[in-house]
């Protein structure tokens, strides 16, 4: 890898080529064409960087779990058991507000089983001003309409009241659903119904009362405090609740349904639960996700500022860069336009593609002509990897500029 690099330095390499040969030399080291990335843009759900990464707890369960395992098996009596029933007691454990939970494939398929299971045939009543559209042109209405439900939409873009709701539900309602808008904010004339207002309403309907968070903050963060939590939404009368494994719940990809008892049993009973179901690996670095240490993205949520611009300034002194207010996202699908303020190193736009391209992989942010790099999302152990890869990034362009001059 360095020798591509070293290669390129020097100028033996067309620049055109440079991404091809180091393409080559990291295949020919592993098996996975993945590259591993230091996350230097603070964004810390980055959904092209595969949003959470794991905890240390959870990569030992995911190399544990990786051979034979007893995900559906008793070992004390040789009979089958529940699949994932450590993951499932993980999640009661952290949440005792839920009265049973299942884990499907990630927040997608949880919401297409909710809606089929409930509503197939059926109207789903939801807000206007919740029909979201999630990344890469996927539609949440389009996903609920694939289950043969049809969408019945209340409300306004910017204002719906409860007696929308009320006006709405009948024989005819499969369930009601409340989407948090997570990766965009409405300002001005709002109005949304909060979920306890919702919940007593569909309870007195006998309509059972879904909630897609997306986030999957268990409880609430202090850190966060307009980011709905799973544990408030079922105090506040959800039957069941959606949410992410790889949000902020800091997981592997996957998809948390959690709630009453007989609302979650009806879903797990539906032929769909079995083609979404979680596997083997996603169970065990869950459940280790849940019952461990705070996970790397919890870190960085809550990283302390001094600590911060001490190991910034380090780097800037050593490198004689800028230091400049900078501050991070939560990113993918939580706490939309929530700044967390914090610092970045000032580089030369150029830098970025030769950071991406280097060894190890650095993604910085791109911004204003300049490229930015947080260590709120690097793990304080890489500091010193994102120095070399910037001294060496640094290098490689001044021998660039003077080979144009020259
Ligand atoms: C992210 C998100 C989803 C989709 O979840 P995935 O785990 O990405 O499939 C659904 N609904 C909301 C509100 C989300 O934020």
């Amino acid at each position: 890898m360095r020798q591509v690099q070293d290669q390129a330095r020097r100028g033996e390499l067309p620049p055109g080529d440079v991404e091809q040969a180091l393409g080559t030399a990291v295949a020919a080291r592993c098996a996975t064409t993945l590259r591993p990335v230091l996350n230097a843009t603070g964004v810390i759900v980055h959904t092209n960087l595969g949003r959470a990464p794991l905890s240390p707890a959870a990569v030992e369960a995911v190399v544990a779990a990786s051979g034979y395992v007893d995900v559906e098996l008793d070992l004390a009596d040789g009979s089958r058991s529940r699949r994932g029933a450590g993951a499932r007691a993980a999640l009661l454990a952290a949440c005792p507000a839920a009265e049973d939970a299942l884990v499907v494939n990630n927040g997608a398929a949880a919401l297409v089983l909710a809606t089929t299971a409930l509503a197939a045939g059926r109207e789903i009543v939801v807000s206007r001003g919740e029909l979201v559209e999630i990344g890469a042109g996927f539609r949440l209405t389009d996903l609920m309409e694939s289950t043969g439900a049809r969408l019945r939409e209340i409300g306004t873009t910017n204002r719906t009241h409860l007696r929308d709701y009320a006006g709405a539900l009948g024989p005819d309602t499969g369930c009601v659903l409340k989407v948090h808008p997570s990766n965009f904010r409405v300002d001005g004339f709002t109005s949304a119904v909060p979920l306890h207002e919702l919940g007593p309403l569909a309870a007195a309907n006998g309509v059972p009362l879904v909630a897609d968070l997306g986030s999957g903050l268990l409880a609430p963060d202090p850190h966060l405090p307009d980011e709905p939590d799973v544990a408030s939404a079922l105090v506040g009368g959800a039957d069941v609740v959606i949410a992410s494994g790889d949000k902020l719940l800091g997981g592997p990809q996957a998809g948390l349904l959690l709630g009453r008892k007989e609302t979650i049993a009806r879903l797990a009973r539906h032929p769909l639960a079995r083609a979404v179901r979680a596997d083997k690996l996603a169970l065990a670095a869950l459940e280790a996700t849940v019952a461990g240490g705070p996970p790397p993205v919890v870190q960085s949520l809550h990283a302390d500022a001094g600590e911060l611009l001490r190991r910034t300034e380090r780097l800037a002194q050593e490198l004689r860069v800028p230091v400049l207010p900078h501050d991070g996202r939560v990113g993918g699908g939580g706490a939309p336009g929530f700044p967390l303020p914090g610092w970045a190193l000032r580089l030369p736009e150029g830098l970025a593609r030769l950071l991406r391209t280097g060894d190890p992989a650095v993604l910085p942010r791109v911004h204003d002509g300049s490229c930015l790099i947080d260590l709120r999302c690097v793990p304080p152990a890489d500091d010193e990897r994102i120095l070399d890869a910037v001294r060496y990034a640094l290098g490689a362009l001044q021998a660039a500029d003077a080979g144009a001059a020259g």
